[in-house]
């Protein structure tokens, strides 16, 4: 019932490399077995990514420009009103979750993740990620508690600049929504069809399915299943964590967080033996209701670099903005192959 369709286009250019002798070369157009969008592998190789070293930032001259750093994040950094929040600031041990000073929606927070300006990689460990996600839930149940208009969750993180984070200290987006976005809507559209028309939940069906294919399966933990994606958001890729079991914020419990945070932290070690140090994340809840029948909860990381380190231009171009087309230079079976040493 899952279809995994590629196409492969051909085109022949005389190779300047090979004294002009004519050359064809391939690209894969493959089509997302869920929502039918389509990403091609192309341009093989030709992106690596770019390993800039970022402990130089962390001087007394950036951190006293951080609205994130101490004291500014008590004098700089809006308060929730009293009537959400007695406080301010929701503080769960060395992270707190504090309004977003220009917002994206309704209830759209930030969860700042450490005092530390800059973390590295090597030091986003299980505990510092366990504390993080664990504190933007808290805050999705305290709206929760207040106010049932909202029903999307997510949490989103732009960890480095090439990731489009403006802020180098991490922090992670904490949104809750009626609006939540084309990706969750047209997701959570196409899983319900599927669920109509096959009785049975998607994320369910891909979990099996790509463990008995063995391409893109990377492992599993007891509640969970980590793929790369079919069809790759991202120029160097993109993985999946999905948890089949787990819906909404209100079944998201101790095991998941545990096994969330475990998952990212083998991904990372591969990112730090890649030499990527940047990534987009979403995490996507169901919202309570019809739905959770259908969604499962997933992650989505999607690694970022910048194409070169001298001008730093954008690994988004045109292709992704103005086609909606994604593509991508690796292999996402040849990526699984590799990622299952950190498994
Ligand atoms: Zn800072």
């Amino acid at each position: 019932m899952i279809d995994f369709i590629t196409k492969t286009l051909s085109t022949t250019i005389l190779d300047p490399r090979q004294g002009f002798s004519p050359k064809t070369i391939e690209t894969e157009v493959r089509y997302d077995p869920l929502t039918g969008e389509s990403g091609r592998l192309a341009h093989f190789g030709m992106i690596k990514p770019q390993k800039e070293d970022f402990s130089s930032w962390d001087t007394p001259e950036n951190r006293s420009r951080c609205p994130f750093c101490s004291p500014n994040i008590d004098t700089v950094t809006p308060r929730f009103p009293p009537e959400l929040l007695p406080g301010g600031h929701l503080h769960r041990g060395k992270t707190r979750v504090i309004p977003n000073i220009a917002p994206y929606d309704q209830y759209s927070a930030l969860t700042i993740i450490s005092p530390e300006h800059i973390v590295p990689l090597e030091k986003l460990t299980i505990p510092v990620l366990k504390e993080a996600f664990t504190a933007g839930l808290e805050f999705f149940h305290l709206v929760a508690e207040k106010d049932q208009e909202f029903p999307y969750h997510t949490i989103a993180w732009n960890y480095m600049p090439p990731s489009g984070g403006g802020l180098v200290h991490p922090h992670q987006q904490v949104i809750i929504s009626d609006s939540p976005g084309n990706l969750y809507r047209k997701t959570m559209e196409k899983s319900r069809d599927y669920y109509r028309r096959y009785g049975k939940n998607y994320w369910k069906e891909l979990c099996s399915t790509e463990k008995n294919r063995e391409e893109r399966f990377i492992g599993e933990l007891d509640g969970s299943c980590w793929l790369t994606s079919f069809v790759p958001l991202g120029v160097l890729g993109e993985f999946w964590g999905i948890f089949p079991e787990i819906n909404t914020i209100f079944d998201f419990d101790e095991t998941t967080l545990e096994e969330l945070a475990n998952g990212l932290e083998r991904l990372f070690q591969y990112f730090i033996s890649a030499g990527i140090y940047s990534f987009n994340m979403g995490l996507f809840f169901a919202p309570a209701g019809e739905a959770e029948e259908y969604l499962s909860l997933h992650a989505r990381i999607i690694p970022r670099t910048f194409l070169n380190l001298l001008q730093k231009p954008s690994d988004i171009n045109a292709l992704q903005l103005v086609l909606q087309e994604p593509f991508t230079v690796i292999s996402p079976e040849a990526q699984c192959a590799e990622l299952k040493a950190f498994w």
